[in-house]
């Protein structure tokens, strides 16, 4: 760890610039070269932090029980539903759309009106395939997920990881902040195992022991029938 020299919060010591407040913490005033490498070592440091190393999982600590929770997203069969009539919507658009295109482009029109066409067709053609990868992703996860109850997966970009239980779909949250430095922490998974993790440090990693947490579960589910 080393203190950065404006802001004072602390951070890894293999970065250069602080994570924080972008400020420069070499031990010399450094050259134009040298700082453009630096800035590239920092990125590549942090993108070989975003997710779950080896080293991680040799350090984690057990997880509390208490500082994870599993929310309930819906009925599995109703969410792969949905992901289908996305991918639906989404081809039917793309359909209609391409195809009055590729009328116009065969007719005698204006050649300047035939670029627009293009470059519409081309947008159109662009965010309905990136919504349509995502949407037969979710699909594949949730089929894959719903052979095995338990099976943990991170399906969504911006939400936890994701297990089926008796047909419904949860998603896992962190529900306390850091106990090491008190801020917010998020959940990853690696090789079907949960982790709760720091948003700020890396370092500050818990392994969820996986069978307790699912014994505890299911009997969280059972006092609510009852
Ligand atoms: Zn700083
Ligand atoms: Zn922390």
């Amino acid at each position: 760890m080393k203190t950065c020299k404006k802001c004072n919060k602390e951070f890894d010591e293999n970065l250069t610039f602080c994570p924080f407040c972008g400020a420069e913490n070499a031990d010399r005033k450094l050259t134009y070269i040298e700082r453009k490498k630096a800035r590239e070592e920092d990125t590549e440091f942090m993108l070989s932090k975003a997710s779950i190393q080896q080293r991680d999982i040799d350090s984690a600590k057990q997880a509390n029980l208490d500082d994870i929770k599993a929310q309930k997203i819906g009925d599995l069969k109703a969410e792969q539903k949905k992901s289908f009539a996305r991918i639906f919507a989404g081809a039917t658009l793309m359909l209609c759309s391409l195809l009055p295109a590729w009328l116009l482009l065969h007719e005698d029109i204006n050649p300047n009106l035939k670029w627009i066409v293009i470059v519409v067709a081309f947008l159109v053609v662009a965010t309905g395939a990136s919504v349509l990868i995502s949407d037969i992703y979710i699909t594949r996860a949730l089929k894959e997920m719903e052979k095995q109850d338990f099976t943990v997966k991170k399906v969504q970009f911006n939400k936890g990881p994701m297990f089926v239980y008796n047909g419904a779909l949860y998603e896992l949250v962190a529900k306390n902040t850091c106990p090491c430095c008190g801020t917010e922490m998020h959940i990853e998974d690696l090789d079907n195992d949960i982790y709760i993790v720091c948003s700020t440090n890396r370092n500050h990693i818990y392994k969820v022991d996986k069978e307790a947490f699912i014994e505890s579960f299911k009997d969280k589910i059972e006092q609510k029938w009852e």
